[in-house]
């Protein structure tokens, strides 16, 4: 039989006069934290809603004519629709407040952030995992916060795959276009034409519109090459997240760094902060060189005032995370777009190689061009200065520029509405003492049963929304229902109100999702206890390339269906925000087991944690900083020396154990009102403890205060006077590396082994500055107590040495030190360059000891 071609055809409806900023709401990510707008819209239409997967655009395209006009004559609801209006507007009209405009003026300062994914919703499919949500968190914040911000990125048709996993635990990859009318974006217009950028590259010039999504206060804008100018190849650099090779890669990332600036400057705007958030981004240094060296600077005064008002933040210790070209490629990549900028290729290269390979980093390139710089946790600063430390190769890693700020997360976006109506009675001001520790004690005063009866019924959602997508999964797959029934049974059970424990995030192997099953007959007695049963979710895509990744599915797959486990083990497919959301507010434990110290900050359990949910993870990344001994439970890592199968065995018994003994018996230490009081207790101290301080609020605050001050300032003054302090900084520097490797430092006489605790020792010492002079030089003398033997920092116990004589090339310091600490001590002497117009005393990465 000859099948018919079907055309598919859309009625839309016209919006009524008395909805119509429908549309504006649509088309701000607002709606992305606001659960107002979003209800407001399931409430015309749930069944739709659903279908549309909570995108408004496409809703507002296909909802019935009927629908909009009963809404817009029911009373009821034009009062709801009203009250979202009055709250977006009044949300768009407050200003910035004082901490923030002390420190950034929105007259004379603006932050441009670059990422290569933007997380904020379901609906706006550019992003693939943590570092994406990150990005959206963080510009959500901004927006709350009204700061000067603008950010930058790219749009893919495509985004990242829709996953299914299908009946023998395989994961299918599937790309999906949106077009452009589904997405909250909108085009960006110049002169009444739509804008475009181009950006050179080898034969030919690649052009990208420019699209514009509103995030409340703030821009995002994102270049598109799907544009008739370019080439049919060339229409799909942006296709897809993280899909192609390696020359795709690079490409779209020319596109993000070069053609974003260039977006920026199209659009007349002047940032004061560079925010390089991730390698992908960092070309944008070298178009801004370009731009810079306009105003007749050279390039190495050039680099300096760029660096100077820029803040480069790296996200991963794992080596894939790093983007790494060959030389060749980067070669045949840039060599039209250097040549036409008037910049050498060596040059250039010498950025981003890593010491002695010859291969190109985009880390480096980012640290290199920026003299700000930092990572996502404490341990991930220290474990990336470290991994960095060839940046600046004589200064002690635990010295070295860079820093840290631990991440946060959007708060409006992940708390459950049922807990910030909670929150609204409990605490009215809740909302604006985000960063205020001590005022989440309040929540100690919410009664026990109340506080879980909303856990309780959030759970209950998450129950019943895990049926519903694990009956389409199955469905699909042509497993039975009963299938479906079996699995789902202990979940859903009120009577037993059964532990549920989550497990969702990218599987990456370092991630570990199956550590849990290390002993799988000790966990089937711990799982399947039938007076104390425990159900573990788990859900995640694996890279499309990560075949290792993939294999974690179909083993976690196999077990789900294993009769032993049946029941206690659920697998989702398709893992996004929004199953984020659903997860993350309805679990009771929240498990994390990355090998350390590969996580680098995580933010999942953050998120788990605003919501009641108890963190039960390796003590890596956020954790190490969020627990307190009492509100979750930790996993301490073993020593990463020792043998990577013996740290798993041993973190696995611990989590283990910490199942058996204590998770489980203190979840089911049940009193009168079937809950337990002890659990309850311990989620109180989590969510105190915690939401104030891994909040997005509280880590862009930081970012201002640490980063986007100074360095907007630090820009600023390089560039003053046409650049003059740029090009001294840059000639002084290069002087230094000049004579650096002919300085040598010696001690004069010998120091006093012993003094009386209040009398002074006399150090002295001899520079052979080679051609130097004494103010290019800082000498100082570290102290440490005996005991603590650690490497300290200058601080307290640091002197600086002055300036004694100088003949014949010699310049001798001398100081009179009196000794900090009773007993014995430890004391070291050093010197390194100094200039006043550094940014950071040690930047240059040069250091001598005696
Ligand atoms: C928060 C979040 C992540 C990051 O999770 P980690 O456990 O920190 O890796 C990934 N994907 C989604 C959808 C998220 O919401």
């Amino acid at each position: 039989m000859h099948k018919a071609t079907e055309f598919r055809l859309e009625a839309h409806p016209i919006i009524p006069e008395a909805l119509e900023r429908l549309d504006e709401l649509a088309n701000d990510l607002f709606y992305s934290w606001d659960h107002g707008v979003r209800s407001l819209l399931a409430r015309i239409d749930l069944r739709l809603w659903l279908k549309v997967e909570h995108n408004p655009k496409l809703f507002l395209r296909r909802v019935a004519q009927d629908r909009l006009d009963e809404a817009s004559e029911d009373r009821a609801f034009l009062a709801e629709y009203r009250r979202v209006l009055s709250s977006y507007d009044a949300y768009l009209e407050a200003g910035p407040g004082p901490e923030v405009t002390e420190k950034l003026d929105p007259e004379k300062t603006l932050v441009a952030y670059f990422c290569a994914e933007f997380g904020f919703h379901e609906s706006f499919p550019i992003y693939s995992g943590g570092l994406g949500i990150l990005a959206g968190d963080h510009c959500k914040a901004a927006s709350d916060l009204a700061l000067p911000f603008v950010a930058v990125g790219l749009l893919y048709q495509q985004g990242y795959f829709i996953q299914s996993i299908d009946a023998l635990g395989q994961q299918i990859a599937r790309y999906q276009s949106h077009s452009s009318d589904e997405l909250p974006i909108t085009p960006v217009e110049k002169d009444g034409e739509v804008l475009k950028v181009s950006v050179p590259f080898p034969g030919r010039d690649v052009v990208a519109r420019v699209w514009e999504a509103r995030v409340g206060h703030i821009r995002l804008y994102l270049l598109d090459s799907h544009t008739e100018e370019n080439s049919a190849e060339d229409q799909e650099l942006t296709l897809q997240l993280y899909g192609g090779d390696e020359s795709t890669r690079i490409s779209q990332e020319m596109l993000l760094g070069i053609g974003g600036t260039r977006v920026l400057e199209a659009l007349d705007l002047k940032p004061t902060v560079w925010h390089i958030n991730e390698g992908h981004a960092a070309f944008q240094i070298l178009e801004r060189c370009r731009h810079t060296m306009a105003s007749g600077l050279n390039f190495e005064a050039a680099l300096e005032a760029v660096a100077g008002a820029t803040l480069f933040t790296t996200h991963t210790p794992v080596a894939a995370g790093h983007d790494i070209f060959p030389r060749d490629l980067v070669y045949h990549a840039l060599g039209r777009y250097l040549e036409e900028s008037g910049l050498d290729f060596e040059t250039v290269f010498a950025l981003g190689a890593k010491a002695g390979g010859d291969t190109f980093n985009m880390t480096s390139l980012g640290l290199r061009g920026s003299r700000f710089h930092n990572g996502v946790s404490r341990i991930h600063g220290g474990v990336a200065s470290q991994m960095e430390g060839d940046i600046w190769p004589q200064v002690p890693a635990e010295e070295n520029p860079l820093g840290y700020i631990t991440n946060g997360v959007h708060v409006p976006t992940f708390l459950a509405p049922e807990w910030s109506s909670l929150f609204d009675i409990q605490a009215p001001t809740w909302k604006s003492e985000m960063r205020n520790q001590q005022f989440w004690e309040f929540i100690d005063q919410i009664p026990d049963y109340h506080y879980w009866s909303v856990h309780k019924a959030l759970k209950q959602q998450m129950g019943e929304y895990i049926v519903r997508r694990l009956s389409r999964q199955h469905k699909r797959n042509g497993t039975g229902h009963s299938v479906t029934d079996r699995m789902t049974r202990q979940l859903i059970s009120s009577e037993k109100d059964t532990l549920v424990i989550g497990f969702a995030r990218r599987f990456a192997t370092y991630k570990r999702a199956t550590l849990i099953f290390s002993d799988l007959d000790r966990l089937e007695r711990i799982l399947t206890d039938p007076d104390r049963p425990v159900v573990l979710v788990f859900a995640g895509k694996a890279h499309p390339r990560d075949k290792p990744g993939q294999r974690l599915i179909k083993v976690i797959h196999d077990l789900s269906m294993h009769p032993s486990l049946m029941g206690h083990l659920i697998l989702l497919e398709d893992y996004d925000q929004a199953m984020a959301r659903r997860l993350l507010s309805g679990v009771d434990v929240w498990l994390n087991t990355p090998e350390y110290p590969k996580e680098a900050s995580g933010t999942s359990g953050e998120k788990a944690a605003l919501n009641g949910a108890l963190n039960l993870s390796v003590l890596d990344g956020w954790w190490g900083e969020g627990y307190d001994g009492k509100n979750g439970w930790a996993i301490p890592p073993r020593d990463t020396e020792l043998d990577a199968e013996f740290r798993n065995e041993e973190e696995a018994r611990d989590l283990l154990d910490l199942l058996e003994f204590e998770v489980v018996p203190l979840y089911y230490e049940r009193v009168s009102q079937g809950f337990s009081r002890g659990w309850v207790k311990r989620s109180k101290a989590s969510m105190k403890t915690i939401t104030p301080r891994f909040n997005s609020q509280r880590m862009v605050m930081d970012y201002v205060t640490n980063y986007y001050q100074p360095a907007s300032s630090q820009g600023a003054l390089l560039m003053a006077d046409g650049g003059k302090v740029a090009t001294g900084l840059a000639d002084w520097k290069a002087k230094v590396r000049e004579a650096w490797p002919g300085v040598e430092l010696h001690v004069v006489g010998c120091v006093e082994a012993r003094c009386p605790h209040n009398d002074t020792v006399e150090l002295r010492v001899e520079a052979l500055l080679n051609g130097l002079s004494a103010d290019d030089v800082r000498v100082e003398c570290l102290v440490s107590p005996e005991c603590t033997g650690t490497h300290e920092s200058p601080g307290p116990d640091s002197f600086f040495l002055e300036k004694e004589s100088e003949a014949d090339g010699r310049t001798v310091f001398a100081s009179r030190v009196q000794p900090p600490y009773p007993g014995l001590q430890t004391l070291r002497l050093r010197m390194y360059p100094h200039h006043e117009a550094l940014t950071h005393p040690l930047e240059m990465g040069a250091m001598l000891w005696v």
